[in-house]
């Protein structure tokens, strides 16, 4: 039997983290779809930018030659994601990615692209994926369902800690600023907006710790 889980919400509330040890506890794949339209978008940033922002246009011509893949990298334990054959998880996560990526992503052409690739992983081997219309458009009839949010102020904090250690020149209000803005996005585009599936159970971690967050998931999955 091949299964699916899918593990949706809003940014920075950890569900890559949670679908990645429950694929791991499960002996299955983890898939995090931010990281395919963080890829796509630094390919916009790096081969078509034009002043401060992405030539549209050109990413919906690009996305025929863009092969994108992911390989697993033991030494940090992640998949990597790879873009014609070049790592870019190094850089997907940069402020420079976050300030374009959901508008990268409301995109129609893009939006098709990556479903149909993220379909195609999960045809073969049972898996956890994360993303924002996991439940709602890319697997409706998933086993389970999942829907992460939390307060702003707590994921713009968690999110800011995790920066911080990258990079000193970013500051809490920019890494908020940065979440709203995507939320505002991502919840009003007019194709697969971020919304809760009806059958998803909703996990409000603002007042749960990382331990905690997973107990919780965890006891769904295995009840
Ligand atoms: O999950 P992460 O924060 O890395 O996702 C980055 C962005 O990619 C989101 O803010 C959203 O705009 C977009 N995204 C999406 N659909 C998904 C996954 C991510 O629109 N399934």
């Amino acid at each position: 039997m091949i299964y699916t889980i899918a593990i949706d919400g809003h940014s920075s509330t950890g569900k890559s983290t949670y679908a990645k040890s429950l694929a791991k506890d499960l002996g299955w794949t983890h898939i995090d779809t931010g990281a395919m339209y963080r890829a796509i978008t630094l390919y916009g940033l790096i081969n078509f930018n034009k002043g401060h922002s992405i030539n549209e246009k050109k990413v919906i011509a690009a996305l025929k030659n863009i092969h994108l893949k992911f390989i697993y990298n033991p030494i940090t334990d992640t998949n990597d994601i790879y873009v014609n054959d070049e790592n870019f998880e190094p850089k997907i996560r940069d402020l420079k990615v976050s300030e374009s990526v959901s508008t990268i992503a409301k995109i129609p052409e893009v939006r098709s692209f990556l479903v149909e690739k993220q379909r195609e992983l999960g045809k073969s081997e049972s898996i956890v994926m994360d993303g924002r219309d996991i439940g709602t458009v890319v697997f409706p009839n998933a086993d389970l369902k999942f829907f992460i949010t939390a307060s702003i102020d707590i994921r713009a904090q968690r999110r800011y800690l995790e920066l911080k250690n990258k990079s000193s020149i970013i500051t809490y209000e920019e890494v908020k600023e940065n979440l709203i803005k995507r939320d505002y996005i991502d919840e009003h585009r007019i194709l697969s907006p971020l919304k809760r599936a009806e059958d998803a159970y909703l996990i409000d971690n603002t007042f749960l710790d990382k331990e905690q967050t997973y107990h919780k998931i965890k006891q769904i999955v295995i009840s």
